[in-house]
C-alpha cells in the first residue's frame, strides 16, 4: 500500500484494537462533517416523533432497550472485555449500573419534568402560572472510553427519557461498544423512526464537528482539556454544554475509622479498572495515629491484586497507551518530591499492565498529587487531625468525588469537602445510586448527570403565565394603569415586604 493510500485509509477508517493484544476488533468508517450533519438531520426528524410521545410511552421503549441489553449481555461483556480490556465481571457490573440508570430515568422523567403550577404572588394574583418542561431537541453526546457504557449513558438515557434524540460520538477507544449500544436500542424498538439514538464514529475531529453541527446541547465526558476546547467551540453559537471531566479524588481516613474497611475500600477505589476512573481514589489523607496500620492493611489487600486479561485478573490493561506515560511521569515526580514507594514503583509498569503502586508522603506540589494520574496508583499522606485533612483534600483544582472514613463524624467531615459528591465509609457509593446527581466544578466540569438534576439538564423550562381575569384599575402591565393604582401599590408593597424585623 502506498503512503498516500494508507493516509487516506487512516483518515476515513477507524480501526479498533484490543488493548491487551493489539489485535484488530473492528473497523468503522469515520464520520466527516457532512456525515455528522446528516446524522443530526436524521435525529432532528426523529425528534418530532420521539419528543411528542408521552412519558409512559418513552418509558416503555427505554425499558424494552434494557431487556434487550440483558438478553445480549454475554455478547456485550465479551465486547467490552475485548475493546476496553476490563474483566468481564467488571463489564457486567457496569452493565448493571447502566440498567439501573435507564430504569431510573425512564420511571422518574414524568415526575421530575411534569407541568407544575406555581404561585403567581400577591401582586399578580389574577394570573395562573405554570412551568412546563420541553425536550431540547437533539443532544450531541461525546464519550470517553474508561466506562464505555456507564459514563455516556448518564447523558444518553436521561436525554432520551426527557424526550430528546441523541447523536452519540463514542471514544475512538470504545467505538464498537458505542455502536453496540445504539444498535440494541434500534433492535429493541423497530417501530421507532431511525435517529432516536444513533452514533457518529471517529476521533476528536468528528466530536468537534458534532459540537458545531447545530445540536441543541452537547453532553461531554472526557478530559478537562477537551472539555475546554468544546466549550470554546460551542460558545460561537451559544450551544449549551454539560461537561463531565476529570478528578483527583481525596479520601480522608479519620482516627476513629474502621481501618480494615477503609484500607479495603481505598485499595479497590485506587486500582479497580486500572485506576482509570474519574472518581477513583487518587489521594489519601490518614490520621498519623493510625497511618502505619492503615498502610499495612492497604498493602495486604493489594498484594493479592494483579492486572491481566485472564479470568483471575483483578483489572485489565491500560486502555489508552498514551496514559501509561502519564502514570510513569507521576510516579517519577512522586519519588523525586519526597515520596517513598511502599509498594511497587516505576518497574510496576509492565507493557500495557501496571501493578498497584502505593506512594507515601509525597509533597503536595508533586504532579502525583496535583494532577489526575488515571492509573492504579495512590498517594497516602499522614495528617495531624481532620482540619489538616480537610484543608489538603480541598486544595485541588478539581471538584468531583471524595470519601470519608470515620465511625462517628463521617457526615460532618463530608459537609466540609469541596466536592460534587462524597461517600461516607465507602468509596464511589454515590456513583451507583441513580437518584444522586454526579458531576463537579472547576477542572471537573459543569453540570450534573444522573438523578433529577440529570433530567433537568436535558429539558427547557417553559414558563406560562395566564391572565385569568382583569382587576379593574389594577392593569399593571398596561398604559391604562392609573394614579390610584399606584397609590394603592404604595400602600400594599410596604405591607407585604416592609414588615420584616
Ligand atoms: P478525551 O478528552 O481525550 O476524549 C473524550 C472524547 O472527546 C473522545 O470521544 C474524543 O474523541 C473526543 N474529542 C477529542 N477532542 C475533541 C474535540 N476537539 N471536540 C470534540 N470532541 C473531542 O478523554 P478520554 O481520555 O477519552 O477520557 C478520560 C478522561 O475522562 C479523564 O480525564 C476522566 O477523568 C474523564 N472522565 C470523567 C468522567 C465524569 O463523569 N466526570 C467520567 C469518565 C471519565
Amino acid at each position: 500500500m502506498s503512503t498516500t493510500e494508507s493516509k487516506t485509509t487512516s483518515e476515513t477508517v477507524l480501526t479498533s484494537v484490543n488493548p491487551a493484544t493489539g489485535e484488530t476488533i473492528a473497523t468503522h468508517p469515520i464520520a466527516d462533517p457532512e456525515a455528522v450533519a446528516a446524522a443530526v438531520a436524521t435525529a432532528r426528524t426523529a425528534a418530532a416523533t420521539w419528543g411528542a410521545l408521552s412519558y409512559p410511552e418513552r418509558k416503555r421503549y427505554l425499558l424494552r432497550w434494557s431487556s434487550r441489553l440483558v438478553a445480549v449481555s454475554d455478547e456485550l461483556c465479551d465486547l467490552i472485555h475485548a475493546e476496553n480490556g476490563k474483566p468481564r465481571e467488571d463489564a457486567f457490573l457496569e452493565l448493571m449500573l447502566v440498567l439501573e440508570h435507564i430504569a431510573w430515568a425512564a420511571k422518574n422523567a414524568e415526575k421530575v419534568l411534569k407541568t407544575r403550577k406555581v404561585s403567581p404572588g400577591a401582586t399578580m394574583a389574577n394570573f395562573g402560572a405554570s412551568i412546563e418542561y420541553r425536550p431540547l431537541g437533539v443532544v450531541g453526546v461525546i464519550g470517553p472510553w474508561n466506562y464505555p457504557i456507564y459514563t455516556p449513558n448518564g447523558s444518553i438515557a436521561y436525554a432520551l427519557a426527557a424526550g430528546n434524540t441523541v447523536v452519540y460520538k463514542p471514544s475512538e477507544y470504545s467505538t464498537s461498544i458505542g455502536n453496540f449500544m445504539a444498535k440494541t436500542f434500534a433492535e429493541a424498538n423497530p417501530e421507532l423512526p431511525a435517529g432516536v439514538f444513533i452514533t457518529v464514529n471517529g476521533y476528536g475531529a468528528t466530536g468537534a464537528a458534532l459540537v458545531t453541527s447545530g445540536v441543541d446541547k452537547v453532553a461531554f465526558t472526557g478530559s478537562p482539556g477537551t472539555g475546554k476546547r468544546i466549550m470554546a467551540a460551542a460558545a460561537d453559537s451559544l450551544t449549551p454544554v454539560l461537561l463531565e471531566c476529570g478528578g483527583k479524588d481525596a479520601v480522608i481516613v479519620a482516627a476513629d475509622a474502621d481501618i480494615k474497611a477503609a484500607a479495603d475500600a481505598v485499595a479497590y477505589g485506587a486500582t479497580m479498572n486500572s485506576g482509570q476512573t474519574c472518581a477513583g481514589v487518587e489521594r489519601v489523607y490518614v490520621d498519623r495515629s493510625i497511618r502505619d496500620q492503615f498502610v499495612a492493611e492497604v498493602k495486604k489487600v493489594l498484594s493479592n491484586v494483579h492486572p491481566g486479561s485472564d479470568a483471575k485478573a483483578a483489572y485489565g490493561p491500560m486502555t489508552m497507551p498514551s496514559q501509561i506515560d502519564v502514570v510513569r511521569r507521576h510516579i517519577d515526580s512522586a519519588l523525586k518530591n519526597g515520596g517513598t514507594a511502599v509498594m511497587g514503583g516505576l518497574d510496576s509498569i509492565k507493557g500495557p499492565y501496571i501493578e498497584p503502586v502505593v506512594l507515601l508522603d509525597v509533597e503536595e506540589t508533586s504532579e502525583a498529587v496535583t494532577d489526575e494520574t488515571f492509573g492504579p496508583t495512590v498517594t497516602i499522606r499522614s495528617v495531624d487531625g481532620i482540619d489538616e485533612a480537610v484543608r489538603l483534600a480541598n486544595n485541588s483544582k478539581y471538584f468531583l468525588g471524595s470519601a470519608v472514613f470515620s465511625r462517628k463524624h463521617g457526615v460532618e467531615i463530608a459537609r466540609r469537602l469541596r466536592a460534587g459528591a462524597t461517600s461516607v465509609n465507602s468509596v464511589l457509593g454515590f456513583a451507583a445510586i441513580s437518584a444522586l446527581p454526579f458531576g463537579g466544578r472547576r477542572e471537573s466540569g459543569i453540570g450534573r448527570i444522573h438523578g433529577a438534576p440529570g433530567l433537568l439538564e436535558f429539558a427547557d423550562p417553559h414558563s406560562i403565565a395566564v391572565q385569568r381575569f382583569a382587576i379593574p384599575g389594577m392593569a399593571l402591565l398596561s398604559y391604562k394603569r392609573t394614579e390610584s393604582t399606584m397609590k394603592l401599590l404604595r400602600r400594599i408593597v410596604p405591607l407585604i415586604h416592609g414588615r420584616h424585623k
